[in-house]
């Protein structure tokens, strides 16, 4: 039986054979994935079962790739919406709910009403609901406050974030490469280069989760 192309993305580590990204994971689809091994912009860490033909050459699909030039992390994370998630570990700061992505939105402690700014500072991860309840007021006025002050991270803050998500799927030839930990308790890191916790699926033939791949709608940088 053949696996479905869809379900075979590479991993995509940095020349130093760490994740660009924890979360959403650095993948890339098969195609991305074989246009820089053909551009020679990457070496093959491991492959897939799975090959491709074309009439001239035929290749095994990699599951892990590393780029041959070491790309430095900005030394400021951008200010985006997904990063404000990240920074809140996708919980709502006024209730405190832990919920998926769609389910968010971000709100402006200090109303952009009253003055307040699309800032690293005066914006916050939260539920509709909560989001709603608070409208235009002032903190103070309705007695809503975040339950942390939002600040502006470090990158090294949010990939240790970014590590509280392991995605649902894991193919067992990433797992040297990741490191989540099962239970991570607060103010340990979790220990680097072992995976602790087991993929629990281990097949390449079920389809992939596609919200694990980013998208621009992530990367858009707030408007300050
Ligand atoms: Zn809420």
């Amino acid at each position: 039986m053949s696996v479905a192309l869809e379900a075979c993305p590479a991993l995509v580590l940095n020349a130093d054979f760490r994740p660009l990204s924890y979360f959403p994971l650095s993948l890339w689809p098969w195609q991305e994935a074989v246009k820089a091994i053909v551009a020679d912009r990457v070496n093959v860490v491991s492959v897939y079962e799975r090959t491709v033909r074309s009439p001239s050459w035929e290749i095994r699909l990699p599951s892990v790739i590393s780029l041959k030039d070491y790309i430095p992390a900005a030394r400021r994370p951008a200010f985006t919406r997904f990063n404000v998630f990240l920074r809140d570990r996708f919980s709502c700061q006024y209730c405190g709910d832990t919920l998926p992505s769609h389910d968010l939105t971000f709100d402006h402690v200090v109303p952009r009403s009253r003055g307040g700014r699309t800032t690293w500072g005066n914006v916050v991860t939260a539920c509709a609901p909560c989001n709603l309840r608070k409208g235009s007021r002032m903190p103070d006025t309705c007695g809503m406050h975040p339950l942390h002050k939002p600040y502006r991270p470090t990158n090294w803050e949010l990939q240790e974030n970014g590590r509280a998500f392991p995605p649902h799927h894991l193919h067992h030839s990433w797992r040297d490469f990741l490191a989540y930990a099962e239970v991570k308790p607060r103010g340990e890191a979790p220990r680097p280069g072992k995976l602790l916790q087991r993929p629990v699926r281990r097949r390449d033939d079920d389809g992939f989760p596609s919200d694990m791949t980013s998208t621009d709608y992530w990367t858009i940088e707030l408007d300050s």
